[in-house]
């Protein structure tokens, strides 16, 4: 089996679709780290998609507000205004799909995911220190998560040492090639589709190949129509700032 393994999707379509387009042949099965909806344009085209090809998916802190779970409060202007351009789009039916969603972590095949961290799935994991929180409650050797927008990840060496994953950004197809060694715990977050906060434009996947040695994760990072997800975004009257961040990756 190999995962197609995606997050923060933000009703990107076009980012999805690059996504999916460099991806295709090289996967099985898709597993969805949360956020399907907020910020981008087409919620009810990607959650068709996710309901339609995902096969196992926890929540996001954005899936929730923009089904009402939350009041999306603690959302900046901006995202509170997307949350709820969203809510009054979606159909009835992708609004139960949204409130339905598991609350991670969900166990799939000897690794896990979740949106935010082990102990929170609104809590984000941006550095060895936040990282170091969650290792001692893992419980598996691999587990995928999303909710910072940064593809990368942590490790666990047997000598308890953390060390960041950074994939490195030259053009092209898979950034980085990461093999699971003995003894090593790893959280791995393939970035966003939709959102890219890292400072590189392109939307963002990893595969992860378990029977490939002891397991082998590639990152990859891919260009997209940008321009067609903001036009869609200006004429729907979602917020500019939410269409012009696309363009740095941030
Ligand atoms: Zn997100």
């Amino acid at each position: 089996m190999r995962y197609l393994i995606i997050t923060d999707l933000h009703a990107n379509l076009e980012g999805l679709q690059a996504c999916l387009a460099a991806a295709e042949g090289r996967y099985d099965t898709v597993i969805c780290c949360g956020d399907i909806v907020g910020y981008g344009p087409d919620p009810n085209a990607v959650t068709d998609w996710v309901r339609a090809n995902v096969v196992a998916v926890v929540r996001g802190n954005h899936d929730k507000a923009c089904c009402g779970i939350t009041d999306a409060e603690e959302f900046n202007q901006a995202a509170r205004d997307a949350a709820l351009w969203t809510r009054d789009c979606l159909t009835p039916e992708n609004l139960e799909y949204l409130r339905n969603l598991p609350v991670g972590p969900t166990v799939v095949d000897g690794f896990q995911i979740v949106h935010g961290s082990i102990r929170d799935e609104d809590e984000y994991v941006f550095v060895v220190q936040d990282a170091a929180q969650d290792f001692p409650n893992l419980g598996h050797q691999l587990t995928f998560f999303g909710h910072t927008h940064l593809q990368g990840g942590f490790a666990q060496l047997p000598d308890q040492e953390l060390r960041a994953i950074r994939p490195s950004y030259h053009p092209g197809i898979a950034t980085l090639r990461l093999e699971i060694e003995e003894n090593v715990t790893y959280l791995v977050n393939p970035g966003s589709t939709g959102q890219p906060r890292d400072g590189d434009s392109r939307a963002a996947f990893v595969i992860y190949y378990p029977d490939e040695g002891r397991g082998l994760v590639e990152y990859w990072r891919v260009p997209y129509e940008i321009e067609a997800t903001q036009k869609k975004m200006m004429s729907a009257g979602l917020p500019q700032v939410l269409a012009l961040r696309l363009n740095f990756g941030r």
